[in-house]
């Protein structure tokens, strides 16, 4: 790929924006050489090798990232009020192929939310047949009447204007009013339209874990980019 198509699917501006960084001598190697915009990725420069003013691009494309999301942000690129976007750095906003979420959290739900620009990468994760498990915590309006561990694992709750019953799901409770609900699928609000079913309400919903990755030590807003070993601890 040339350097000038790299440069500017990143998102450092149009091709015209991107051709002027060049001729003003400001896209060089690690050494400050000179980098040209028909130059090749990989010929001429690898991609940890190339610097904008000095520098280090920004990650190559087949990016994944967590973030932390706060409640109140919403997972969308043109809401109105705050966006999960505005916790990352401006410019992965204009990358091409774009940073998509890999499903989604309402807006009033904290945790781990997963992006990336890998399409296919996005598909392997949400795909059902990946059956990578969801972990929330949700705190309730009222405590648990007593049978719904058992109806949520029963693979026979219907959610309303739903055709297929629901995935069995893993219930533990913390405390009367504070659950631990493990999910293997990805429906619209699937937490909260659950407890809905059983005449309850989630008042805070947070998830900690999505497969064997968790938020750890990231507070809240934070990100950070996943390697081959947090790839591996998803599937
Ligand atoms: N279930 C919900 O109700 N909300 C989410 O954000 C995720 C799962």
């Amino acid at each position: 790929m040339k350097l000038l198509r790299l440069i500017a699917n990143l998102g450092y501006g149009s091709r015209k924006q991107v051709t002027a960084l060049f001729r003003e001598g400001r896209i060089t190697d690690a050494d400050g050489e000179v980098l040209y915009a028909d130059d090749e990725l990989g010929v001429h420069a690898t991609h940890d090798a190339v610097r904008v003013d000095g520098e280090p691009l920004d990650p190559a494309p087949g990016l994944l990232l967590m973030l932390h999301k706060p409640a109140g942000y919403t997972c969308s690129t043109k809401d109105q009020g705050r966006l999960i976007y505005d916790l990352l750095p401006p410019r992965f906003r204009l990358r091409d192929p774009v940073l998509s979420t890999v499903g989604r959290l309402d807006r009033e739900t904290s945790g781990l939310l997963l992006l990336t620009d890998d399409g296919a990468l996005l598909h392997r994760i949400i795909s059902p047949k990946a059956e990578i498990p969801k972990v929330y915590e949700a705190t309730l309006a009222r405590p648990l009447r007593g049978d719904e561990a058992a109806l949520f694992a029963s693979g026979t709750l219907m959610l309303e204007s739903e055709q297929k019953p629901l995935l069995p799901a893993e219930l533990e409770t913390l405390d009367p009013q504070r659950v631990r609900l493990t999910l293997h699928e990805g429906r619209y609000h699937q937490v909260r339209r659950m407890f809905a079913a059983v005449g309850n309400h989630v008042d805070a919903l947070h998830r900690p874990q999505v497969g064997g990755l968790s938020l750890d030590a990231l507070a809240e807003g934070q990100w950070r980019i996943l390697g081959d070993a947090d790839r591996a601890a998803l599937f």
